[in-house]
């Protein structure tokens, strides 16, 4: 069983198509996939139509789920993956609106800025390397740099002019990851924290975060993701066993956006049997 709960289409930053995903994943032969777009659910119908036209869609499981971006009280940048929660859940869906559309602003800002170190690029070229619908991001911009030969890669973009702690970077508005579980939770839909140590390597667990993601109802922890060292996963694990909390693994798969590759981290057939179970709904889509 091949189980990989966290990857991204075009619909956000990845460069796979939603179809193109669900084909790389028969192919790959994995039995659950989750698409976890950031802020959006913008890829879900394609997925799921390309399942669904597939000869071999009965051997996958889709996980429907979005990638959310939250921000911790002391301006931390926090993941919060919410799975199998119902679309026509208003609440949640216009947070996600209000994130994306608090992008745009964030762009055109960030922009202005390397304009005015001299870096030549403009907010058309950023927008021409993203689908309509979808989510705006850095990895966009980064793209545009490429395009217009001021770096080479979407890694070279990130390391020079985009990283968190670069002097062009700009925060965009994201809710509390406490306010964000609470809005998977009233969706129906499970809430995974994501990489939660490798925003910022070194960083030490702060038990205090988790004993408020756990009151808001926090569901699991990724444990297992190319951006975690040993030491890491052990402490997470700790936390993990502590409190009863789900462990996964995932890929964070961008297509050629970055290096992960599908199911190279997987979640165990036990461990996903009980993060679904505490789902309101039944909501995988098999066909
Ligand atoms: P944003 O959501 O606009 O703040 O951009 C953050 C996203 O950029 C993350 O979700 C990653 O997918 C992507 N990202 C971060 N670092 C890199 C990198 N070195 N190479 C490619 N993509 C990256
Ligand atoms: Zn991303
Ligand atoms: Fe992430
Ligand atoms: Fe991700």
């Amino acid at each position: 069983m091949l189980i990989d709960l966290h990857t991204h289409s075009n619909a956000s930053d990845g460069t796979d198509s939603p179809a193109a995903l669900i084909d790389k994943a028969i192919e790959r032969g994995i039995n659950v996939l989750a698409l976890t777009d950031h802020d959006t659910v913008a890829g879900w119908n394609e997925a799921i139509s390309a399942l669904s036209a597939h000869p071999r869609g009965s051997q996958l499981k889709l996980v429907l789920g979005s990638e959310i971006s939250c921000q911790d009280k002391d301006g931390t940048s926090i993941h919060m993956l919410g799975l199998l929660f119902d679309e026509s859940h208003q609440p949640l869906i216009s947070e996600l609106e209000k994130t994306r559309e608090n992008r745009l602003t964030r762009m055109e800002r960030i922009v202005a800025r390397l304009n005015e170190a001299g870096i030549d690029i403009t907010l058309e070229e950023v927008y021409a390397q993203k689908r309509g619908d979808a989510t705006l991001g850095r990895p966009h911009l980064a793209d545009a740099l490429v395009a217009r030969g001021h770096v080479g890669s979407r890694d070279e973009a990130f390391s020079t002019f985009l990283h968190n702690g670069s002097k062009f970077y700009i925060n965009h508005y994201s809710p509390s990851p406490e306010e964000a579980i609470k809005l998977i939770k009233s969706a129906g839909g499970v809430a995974v924290i994501a990489h939660p140590l490798a925003s910022r390597s070194g960083r030490t667990v702060n038990p205090e975060i988790f004993a408020d993601l756990i009151a808001a109802g926090l569901d699991g922890i990724e444990i297992d993701h190319r951006d975690h060292q040993e030491l890491e996963r052990s402490a997470l694990l700790r936390i993990a066993l502590e409190n009863d909390l789900v462990i996964t693994g995932s890929s964070d798969y961008h297509g050629t956006g970055k290096l992960n590759q599908l199911a190279e981290f997987t979640t165990s057939p036990e461990q996903w049997e009980r993060l679904e179970s505490k789902a309101r709904e039944r909501r995988v889509i098999s066909v």
